[in-house]
């Protein structure tokens, strides 16, 4: 998912906020090791306004994975009529936001256990009850990172992956968009009609949608990979095609650098969202102010709408890739998602607008890290940051793609594709970890990784270096490399382009320690030298000499 502006300034507040508190305990995440849900049967009824869930339940078949003999499934405070349990009728506790069930006997590992919860009321968050851009009753779910929960009763981490079938009642008028398939639409008695939407694939509770309203719905004009729909508010009927345009062109170039696109379909909605966008499988949905966008960082040559929606487009289509198929382990993975979004948005840039695109977006992408660096030291694995939304920072997001370049640059094009590619099919439809990366990348490389892991995710910071060079008149240049970041050394290698009279020369420094000192042969005095010149490397440098 992307922030929006407005989220990014009251992510900057809450963040100051923070600062003046200091001692950070770890975060504790949701994960459990005695079960797991498989699979998730909800049904849900709306009223004629679209106000209120007036009736609905959720089936959790769920898979014992130890020995245990109890069940907590995450609920928020909607009322709860009834629960069974394998079809009977069960007692439980509801405590802490969770449902409490004592099994009747111990479980062991491969039972299966279905918890049936019949719930009603107007949910306080996760599935949006509002009115659309004109006016129209519309019901959005918008879950990350963990309020699905209080319109469905889940396990709620990312880790619990499921697939799930939808069955949506709602008054005839309305249009009903959910992950997955649609198998049927039926019309009740009541004059209302059912959805039903499977999703055959495993995917993050916080990526399960409905979306219910009076949207504009269009089939993409262009050819694309997987079935390709717009849904639009009415009054921007006109607007979808040309504001949707990057969709198809992300959905082939990602299918083609990394795999199959991994869902039934591709929904771009626009409506109810906290964020920019949210990448919900399959059905990504769009801040209502999508096509009515400043442009501030100008318009696209390609596609003729604003930059920034290009990057939003392909950031969320990529997600489908990497966050919704392969999904972080734990919050501390997350970079895995946003960096990666984040990365391979820049990568659709570089193909499809231009070079010179992709190098200002990387370097907006440095300027971002280092302002947030002045802030907060942290790594990009990040065990201690207890608010989940406080992770939607720019260590995730564009530090993380920094990585992913960084790694790219050291192992060339081919090296790091083949890595990507072997990540992601190990990992596909389940979950993934920092370690899982850097594994398919040594095997990918036959490099070992680890201090450029542990440097760059595992500790913070970035090289600030300050460069010194002098020409001693003897065929010899001396350099004298210092870094100056608090912190750990960076033992990554640098380019170095040694501009003379007589032409350009490229060295490659390879630092051994804060202090580096390197004597360089060469016959004609520098006039200049560029530390970095291709942009390879997350750093800052000030060069002086003569
Ligand atoms: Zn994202």
């Amino acid at each position: 998912m992307r922030p929006s502006l407005r989220l990014c300034v009251f992510a900057l507040i809450l963040l100051l906020g923070l600062l003046s508190s200091t001692a950070l305990a770890a975060r504790v995440e949701r994960l459990i090791d005695t079960w797991r849900p498989t699979h998730y049967l909800v049904n849900i009824t709306l009223n004629d306004q679209l106000s209120e869930i007036t009736s609905a339940s959720a089936r959790i078949y769920l898979t014992i994975i130890k020995p245990t003999r109890e069940i907590d499934v995450d609920f928020g405070d909607l009322t709860v009529d009834r629960v069974t349990l394998n079809g009977s009728s069960s007692t439980f506790l509801r405590k802490d936001g969770k449902l409490h069930f004592d099994l009747p006997q111990a479980a062991n590992p491969r039972d299966v256990y279905i918890i049936e919860v019949f719930y009603h009321g107007k949910p306080k968050d996760g599935l949006i009850l509002t009115n659309d851009k004109d006016g129209k009753p519309a019901a959005i779910g918008d879950n990350w990172p963990d309020r699905v929960h209080h319109w469905i009763p889940v396990l709620d981490h990312p880790s619990a992956k499921a697939t799930v079938t939808f069955n949506i009642t709602a008054p005839a008028g309305e249009e009903v968009i959910a992950n997955g398939r649609l198998d049927h639409v039926e019309t009740i008695a009541s004059g209302q009609r059912t959805w039903t939407y499977s999703e055959g694939v495993p995917i993050p509770p916080y990526c399960m949608i409905i979306g219910v309203g009076q949207f504009a719905k269009a089939e993409s004009a262009q050819r694309a990979p997987t079935p390709l729909s717009y849904y639009v508010p009415l009054s921007e009927r006109e607007l979808a095609q040309k504001g949707f345009s990057p969709a198809s062109p992300s959905v082939e170039f990602f299918a083609d650098k990394v795999a199959a696109y991994p869902y039934e379909k591709l929904a771009l909605i626009v409506g109810a969202t906290r964020y920019g966008g949210m990448e919900n499988s399959g059905a990504i949905v769009f801040t209502s102010s999508l096509f009515n966008r400043n442009s501030t960082a100008g318009m696209s040559k390609t596609y003729g709408v604003p930059f920034g929606n290009v990057t939003l487009i392909a950031h969320e289509i990529a997600h489908q890739w990497f966050g919704d198929s392969v999904t972080e382990s734990t919050w501390s993975d997350l970079w895995l998602s946003e960096g990666f979004a984040t990365y391979f948005a820049g990568l659709f840039v570089q193909r499809y607008e231009s070079e010179e695109a992709f190098q200002r977006y990387m370097r907006d992408a440095s300027a971002s890290v280092f302002a947030y660096e002045k802030k907060k030291r942290v790594p990009i694995f990040d065990r201690d940051t207890e608010s989940l939304m406080d992770l939607l920072n720019p260590n995730n997001y564009q530090k993380g793609a920094w990585v992913l370049h960084m790694l790219r640059s050291n192992l060339g094009d081919d090296v790091f594709f083949r890595g990507i590619r072997a990540y992601y099919e190990a990992h596909k439809n389940s979950v993934a970890s920092t370690e899982d990366l850097r594994a398919a990348l040594e095997k990918a490389s036959g490099k070992d990784l680890r201090a450029f892991f542990a440097r760059w995710v595992y500790d913070s910071g970035h090289p600030q270096y300050e460069l010194k060079w002098f020409w001693l008149g003897k065929k010899e240049l001396r350099v004298v490399l210092t870094q100056k970041q608090p912190g750990n050394v960076f033992l990554d290698p640098i380019h170095l382009t040694i501009s003379t009279a007589k032409g350009k020369r490229d060295v490659v420094l390879k630092p051994t320690g804060k202090l580096f000192i390197e004597r360089i042969p060469l016959r004609d005095s520098p006039i200049k030298l560029d530390l970095d010149p291709n942009n390879q490397l997350l750093d800052e440098s000030i060069i002086s000499g003569g």
